[in-house]
């Protein structure tokens, strides 16, 4: 457990600048002079030394925010995130490294769960109910993204249950449809 050394800031500010889409200050968005910023520690313990716990701000506005709570509020947020975006970097999927708050990353967001979702349940169960799949997909995608369209969940169903895709559907004994995975050729 130590405070962040300079090899560390020589070796995170080209990360944190690439990352945060330029040499700014985090809280106040103002372009920084090199020689008066800080490296913030969003969750404020200073031994935390992990990249997605950094930000590059004023020395001003580091100090400002002992006592403002909206930079304590973004800084928490801000810190989610960059777990988030960790973990998916984790996963060694691309398409999971994307912006929750943007139109096409909710569409690449929501296309992975329905995948991810079908994926696991009909390797556990060999099908699954449509209207389940559905619904349930669309409660993930609202608990993961804030966010869920049952349109887009259908369409992405669809997608992946063309003739091309891995998926098919058909109905059960009981006339229910079902999605299968497609048996190879
Ligand atoms: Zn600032």
């Amino acid at each position: 457990m130590k405070s962040l050394t300079i090899s560390l800031k020589q070796k995170f500010l080209p990360r944190l600048i690439h990352r945060d889409g330029g040499f700014k200050c985090f809280y106040c968005n103002q372009i920084l002079s090199s020689k008066r910023f800080s490296f913030d520690h969003l969750n404020n313990n200073r031994t935390d030394n992990r990249l997605e716990n950094l930000v590059l701000c004023h020395q001003s506005c580091n100090i400002k925010k002992i006592s403002y709570l909206d930079y304590q509020i973004i800084a928490k947020e801000k810190l989610r995130k960059n777990e988030e975006e960790f973990s998916g970097r984790e996963e060694k999927n691309p398409n999971t490294h994307f912006d929750y708050t943007s139109e096409i990353g909710i569409n690449i967001g929501t296309y992975d769960i329905v995948e991810s979702y079908l994926k696991n349940e009909t390797t556990t169960d060999g099908h699954v109910l449509f209207n389940d799949a559905l619904y349930s997909i669309v409660y993930l995608c609202k608990q993961k993204m804030g966010h869920g369209s049952e349109q887009a969940v259908r369409r992405h169903l669809n997608t992946l249950t063309s003739s091309v895709a891995p998926y098919l559907i058909t109905r059960n004994e009981s006339n229910q449809k079902i999605i299968v995975g497609r048996p190879e050729n």
